[in-house]
């Protein structure tokens, strides 16, 4: 850094915070005048920014078919995806297919899955699930919404994860995570989730939903946390609403989470070193 510049900056850190504040100021004015067009724009303007920032975004339930990813989501209630993704390797080997299930023994299949919580009530939906995919699908998960939601232990944000990620048809994942962002973003004020999925679908083309909603649940583990988002380590800070719910200087680095902390960071202009080692190695809630 050159030190010879005519006025002095006192430390970086003022410096820093001027141009938070300078960056925020458009979405602060959007806050009273937006329009619906506005709002649209202004959604897809963030969607593109959160493309950039979390291109590993993807379904963080490992699975390898359609079955093994509606066992896997009805497990991941009341529990991190990291813990059902510690169970499903044996689970799966165990019961590869709806039969399986359907056949399972009760008192084995809740030891199998006990360390994800709620372990009686996910075992009888398992068995329950696999019964009626015998008797009414062949053994096979159905493609379609509208056959998803009638099966044991599956809900519209279950189906709607089973169809973006094992049919490839697009899908808005409204959990929780999902849920509390789109509305501190002022994209939607809808509480109801299946309002708060239409009206997200109204402002992002169909084609983007499914990958919109990992990238979302992505921010929304990594950066925009539930009571202390990382306002001056995010990427989305010029053009959210919320901005400075959390802190706006750049040691909010030290919010980040996950192992692409460091570059998260950076992608928002602030140091990388700021993040924590043991914030890379963190579990994303
Ligand atoms: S971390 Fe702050 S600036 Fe970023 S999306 Fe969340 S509330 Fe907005």
């Amino acid at each position: 850094m050159s030190l010879t510049n005519a006025r002095p900056v006192p430390s970086a850190e003022p410096a820093r915070k001027v141009e938070a504040a300078r960056k925020v100021e458009p979405a602060r004015r959007t806050r009273k005048a937006e329009t619906e067009l506005g709002r649209k724009r202004r959604a897809r303007r963030m969607a593109r920014i959160l493309a950039e920032t979390h291109p590993d975004a993807h379904c963080e339930l490992d699975h390898g078919n359609a079955l093994q990813l509606a066992v896997a989501t009805i497990l991941s209630a009341q529990c991190t995806d990291k813990r059902v993704n510690e169970v499903t390797p044996k689970l799966f080997a165990r019961y590869p297919t709806a039969a399986d299930y359907a056949g399972a023994d009760r008192a084995e299949l809740e030891q199998l899955i006990k360390p994800t919580g709620f372990f009686r009530n996910k075992t009888t939906s398992l068995i329950n699930l696999g019964q009626a995919l015998v008797e009414r699908y062949d053994g096979e998960v159905p493609g379609r919404l509208t056959d998803l939601v009638t099966l044991p232990g599956i809900g519209r944000k279950t189906a709607n994860v089973i169809l973006g990620n094992a049919f490839d048809v697009p899908g808005i994942t409204v959990d929780t995570h999902f849920q509390r962002l789109v509305r501190r973003w002022e994209w939607t004020d809808e509480t109801d989730p299946v309002k708060i999925e239409h009206a997200i679908g109204a402002l992002i083309e169909k084609r983007d939903w499914t990958m919109l909603s990992h990238r979302v649940i992505f921010h929304g583990r990594r950066v925009c946390h539930a009571r202390k988002p990382a306002c001056g380590a995010c990427t989305l800070a010029a053009a959210c609403p919320a901005y400075g719910t959390g802190p706006t200087d750049p040691l909010a680095a030290k919010l980040l989470k996950g192992p692409r902390a460091r570059d998260l960071a950076a992608a928002a202009g602030a140091d990388p070193d700021l993040v924590p080692a043991q914030a890379a190695a963190a579990d994303v809630p």
